[in-house]
């Protein structure tokens, strides 16, 4: 099997314990390059994949910031789980997929067989999690390295990598594995039960953005977009959104029937969110909490209103976010802030805007932009 190297030239044969670079958090808001040995194929349902497109997702960004800690994680580690490659191996077993296949990647890794995967359930894999989520770029469970790397082993490729429609390039398909699936799940599953419904955003990055992207697209009648960011309050405008600062927002002045928590954990917003929502409506939250929050119980029973806190079972949802950028009625490319040469990772992410994509090119040679 011959596979393209780093140059765009065709190599011969895969020899084991070529090294690599890898990007690595350091643990004091800085990020570094690290040599260590490339993946081997060690399974046959095994892909290797060489990222083209990578970003950091919400909870990067506030990791590298020094906002986030990670209980239980140690830094340094090798970062970054959002993100588009080009299938450069694959073990004999793997269909659907080949080299040259440019693909998108869930954060989370899970085998599609057992009954957690079968139950949309993939974030909790029996195969892969039993010891707590196992995701690239974020040491919770096993050692699956991160997506800024020269090369990442993927297990179970042919249910994890989903080729990218041939409309859709790399760095618009950047966050179908993490970000944009997140609020897709968030969003457009409550819009099929009320179609047409008014949209309610709390938002403290980009799952809100996109969130505000996938409700007009899915056909929220209203999206009213609520972040303490102004340039994010601009591009939700241009999204098509109302925008509001937190302080401006008063819960009793409207009720929607969806509103999303993505504020990073905000108590105050949450409870906003809550406070805002129609009777049956749904409140969905992706934010990360590390705390107990009083939530205003007594009118969620009184109102009937369904909540959810959850982080995203990616690849469940993937083939229909894909569908959804193919179809044109998404606008990833106004939420993305910079895009920067894969090399340069180390030193542009931390001073970037929130939404950096780093890219190289494939070895088709055709430059994403
Ligand atoms: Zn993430
Ligand atoms: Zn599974």
């Amino acid at each position: 099997m011959t596979h393209p190297n780093q140059s765009g030239a065709v190599a011969g044969p895969r020899r084991k314990l070529r090294r690599m670079r890898v990007l690595y958090y350091n643990g004091a808001g800085g990020l570094e390059w690290r040599d260590e040995p490339e993946p081997v194929i060690r399974s046959r349902t095994d892909a290797l994949v060489r990222p083209i497109a990578v970003s950091t997702c919400d909870l990067d960004q506030r990791v590298i910031r020094g906002a986030v800690p990670l209980p239980g994680v140690d830094a340094p580690f090798a970062i970054g789980h959002e993100g588009v490659g080009e299938v450069v191996e694959v073990g004999d077993a793997v269909t659907g997929i080949a080299p040259g296949d440019l693909v998108a990647i869930p954060y989370h890794v899970s085998c599609g067989i057992c009954d957690r995967c079968g139950a949309d359930l993939p974030l909790y894999c029996r195969a892969t999690a039993a010891h707590g989520v196992a995701a690239y770029g974020i040491p919770f469970g096993g050692g699956y390295g991160g997506l800024f790397s020269d090369l990442v082993r993927v297990p179970f490729a042919s249910y994890a990598l989903l080729p990218l429609p041939p409309n859709v390039t790399a760095i618009q398909s950047v966050s179908v594995g993490d970000n944009l699936a997140d609020a897709w799940r968030s969003v457009v599953p409550h819009l099929r039960r009320y179609p047409g419904a008014d949209v309610l955003v709390m938002s403290g990055g980009t799952i809100g953005l996109y969130s505000a992207d996938v409700a007009r697209a899915c056909g929220a009648r209203v999206v009213h977009y609520v972040d303490p960011d102004p340039d994010r309050r601009r591009i939700a405008a241009e999204l098509g959104a109302r925008t509001s600062a937190p302080e401006e927002f008063e819960p009793s002045a409207h009720e929607y029937q969806i509103a999303l928590n993505h504020s990073s954990g905000s108590g105050r917003a949450l409870r906003n969110a809550i406070l805002a929502t129609a009777p049956g409506g749904y409140v969905e939250s992706s934010s990360f909490y590390f705390n107990d929050i009083e939530l205003p119980l007594p009118t969620m029973h009184m109102k009937g209103i369904h909540f959810s806190s959850a982080l995203s079972n990616a690849r469940s949802h993937m083939p229909e976010v894909l569908n959804l950028l193919s179809s044109g009625r998404l606008h990833p490319e106004l939420i993305i802030t910079d895009v920067i040469p894969f090399d340069s990772a180390d030193q542009a992410i931390p001073t970037a805007g929130y939404k950096p994509v780093c890219v190289r090119r494939s070895s088709s040679g055709i430059e994403e932009t």
